[in-house]
């Protein structure tokens, strides 16, 4: 059973901030029932005790796992002991209302059937133990709820067969497009950033090396002027799978912008990173493109580094620029490294 895309720190956030909401509104509502200060004060102070140690939780670690559970707990408990409180007032079927709404928020059956035990074993306990005061309102209220309940249970079983799927693939596709450069399909620049922060975490954690490229197209500017920007367009696309067709699956191809990619290749020290990228150098010197009936030809500069342990990655891209630099300066065409 997959998991929906509202992510848990999502989740978690909009639960904790709907409980705030609740106690507001819970004591808000039991002023105007109630009209008397003592009675607000006192339902402030329950609201306050039943959620405040999910909500402690959540401001410690908003992406905690057990948050949800807590709060569900919490929250049918505080139902419950309100309804014990002021003998079945209705407002407080409201709460039931958000207690379900919330739990469908997760998109997530064993959630939701776990909201449902939770209501069921409170329910039962109600009976045995507060009868007289919760009749006649509980037995309603509860079977309301957890025909409301077991309703959201089967939209969401609904939600995971066929229109899961396509929701899924429509989130993944947005997703998909964010990452993506649009003209040549390798990854963009800002999932470039990420990665590499990403790969520089795992290597100083598993003690891993990896290196860093980043190639530049020579006198480009001077081809789009020669050719047309439509054919400059098409030696990046010819390039980029010229390039991914060399590379390993590990690795990772970007374009950094304008006529500049970056490739990270994973667990390769210097001498075999420089090897890639002279393969690819050489590879893309090689690959002639169709224009017209005419062969065109291009090349590119590649600098090339390996991850030192106190490299941060603005630090790993400066070194890399500069060995860029040189393999421009000493005639283009080349590969160099720092
Ligand atoms: P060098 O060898 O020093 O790298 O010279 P260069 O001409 O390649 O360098 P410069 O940075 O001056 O020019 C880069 C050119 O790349 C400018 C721009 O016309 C071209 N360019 C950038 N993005 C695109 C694009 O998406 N499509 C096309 N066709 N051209 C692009
Ligand atoms: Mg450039
Ligand atoms: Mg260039």
């Amino acid at each position: 059973m997959h998991k929906f895309i509202v992510s848990q720190a999502t989740t978690n956030r909009l639960i904790a901030y709907s409980s705030i909401c609740m106690i507001v509104v819970q004591t808000i509502l039991s002023y105007f029932v109630d009209s008397s200060v003592i009675g607000t004060i006192r339902v402030f102070g329950l609201a306050l005790a039943m959620f405040g140690l999910p909500l402690i939780i959540y401001f410690i670690r908003p992406s905690s796992a057990v948050f949800k559970y807590l709060f569900v707990l919490f929250a049918i408990t505080y139902m419950f002991v309100l309804l014990y409180i002021q003998k079945g007032n209705i407002d407080n079927l409201f709460l039931l209302y958000v207690i379900l709404a919330s739990a469908s928020l997760y998109f997530d059956v064993e959630f939701t059937l776990y909201t449902t035990v939770v209501l069921c074993a409170e329910m039962i306990l109600g009976l045995i133990f507060m009868r007289e005061a919760l009749f006649p309102l509980l037995v309603p209220a509860s079977v309301f709820s957890l025909i409301a309940n077991f309703l959201v249970i089967g939209i969401l079983l609904a939600f995971q067969g066929e229109w899961g799927k396509r929701m899924m693939t429509s989130y993944e596709s947005v997703y998909d497009r964010s990452i993506t450069d649009g003209l040549t399909q390798a990854r963009n620049r800002a999932f470039f950033d990420e990665y590499l922060r990403d790969t520089i975490e795992q290597a100083r954690k598993y003690g891993e090396t990896f290196s860093v490229a980043i190639l530049d197209i020579d006198n480009f500017k001077a081809f789009n002027d020669t050719y047309g920007h439509p054919v400059g367009d098409l030696v990046l696309q010819t390039a980029t799978r010229t390039i991914q067709e060399i590379i390993r699956k590990t690795d990772l191809l970007c374009r950094f912008g304008g006529e500049e990619f970056t490739l990270i290749f994973k667990a390769t020290a210097l001498p075999d990173a420089r090897q890639i990228a002279e393969k690819i150098r050489s590879a893309v010197e090689k690959k002639a493109l169709e224009s017209e009936g005419q062969k065109l030809y291009i090349t590119i500069s590649l600098g090339v580094t390996e991850f030192q342990i106190r490299d941060d990655d603005a630090a790993l891209i400066k070194r890399v620029d500069q060995a860029l630099l040189r393999a421009k300066e000493l005639g283009k065409n080349r590969v160099e490294s720092d």
